[in-house]
């Protein structure tokens, strides 16, 4: 599944295609994606004034002062191609444009999803109202963890992958920020020491900005909009690594399962505090 920083990539090399482009009509392959597709007919003859990311969301901002909201669920991609490129396999949705250009949704298992808002009030949407903050602004600081999480008693591993405390953490990146932070995954969320939500707050940044430097972690079927895969996958310091031996201490890497997702961590460098 696409992840933040994979979205984030995405966005980046949507931006310079899209940017401008006047949409003259959508077709779509008449399958169901997740929820019924909007009604496009607003945004015909409008231009894409940006493209944004909040979560796991794409914003595409319209002239006209509304948002369509674009989330590619499991295997969702977009590809920026000439009119005149042939449709390929699994190919959803086609955006045309008045310079020639095509954006293509491809969704292999159809999870992904898309809505119409008014700009002005993209925050009460639905699907954005109860979010967390951005884990790479700094309104996400070791302060606001602390407090958000001064009476949750889940693992801090979960917490941190609640999308109503800070967005965007998935599973790779909660694990991968617990070992650099040096905390064991299932230490009680409202135990750590003040220092240590800074800590960890600080490597969530960092993680998130490297993976989003290699253009993503590519897992499954993700490939980034410029079509190249991303290599932050080869860096995992404990991802995927259970009973190869921990980069700093030798120490091989154990696995666990935490509210149902799988976690990796190192026992010795993430010591129970
Ligand atoms: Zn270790």
């Amino acid at each position: 599944m696409p992840e933040l920083p994979e979205v984030e990539t995405v966005v980046a090399g949507l931006k310079p295609q899209i940017t401008g482009a006047k949409l003259v009509s959508v077709s779509d392959s008449g399958k169901n994606l997740r929820y019924p597709l909007p009604d496009f007919s607003t945004l015909l003859q409008q231009n894409i004034q940006r493209v944004e990311r909040r979560a796991k969301y794409l914003l595409f901002y319209f002239e006209n002062g509304q948002t369509l909201i674009w989330h590619l669920g499991m295997t969702g991609q977009f590809h920026v191609l000439a009119q005149h490129e042939a449709k390929t396999k699994h190919e959803h949705v086609t955006l045309t444009f008045t310079d020639g250009n095509t954006l293509r949704y491809r969704d292999t298992r159809r999870f992904g999803y898309a809505g119409l808002c008014d700009s002005d009030d993209l925050e009460q949407h639905a699907w954005f109202a109860k979010l967390g903050v951005e884990p790479l602004l700094d309104d996400f600081s070791g302060d606001y963890l602390r407090d958000i999480l001064k009476t949750r008693k889940t693992s801090i591993k979960q917490a941190i992958m609640d999308n109503h405390v800070v967005v965007g953490v998935g599973n790779i990146y909660a694990s991968e920020s617990l070992f650099r932070a040096g905390i064991h995954p299932t230490q009680v969320a409202n135990s750590l020491k003040p220092k240590q939500y800074a800590l960890l707050v600080q490597h969530i940044k960092t993680v998130l900005a490297e993976a989003i430097e290699a253009g993503g972690s590519t897992i499954s079927d993700f490939v980034k909009a410029v079509g190249k895969p991303g290599y932050f996958a080869h860096s995992f310091k404990v991802y995927g690594r259970e009973g190869e031996p921990c980069h700093t201490c030798k120490k091989p890497i154990e696995k666990i399962i935490l509210g149902g997702r799988v976690s990796f961590f190192c026992s010795k460098c993430q010591m129970m505090k």
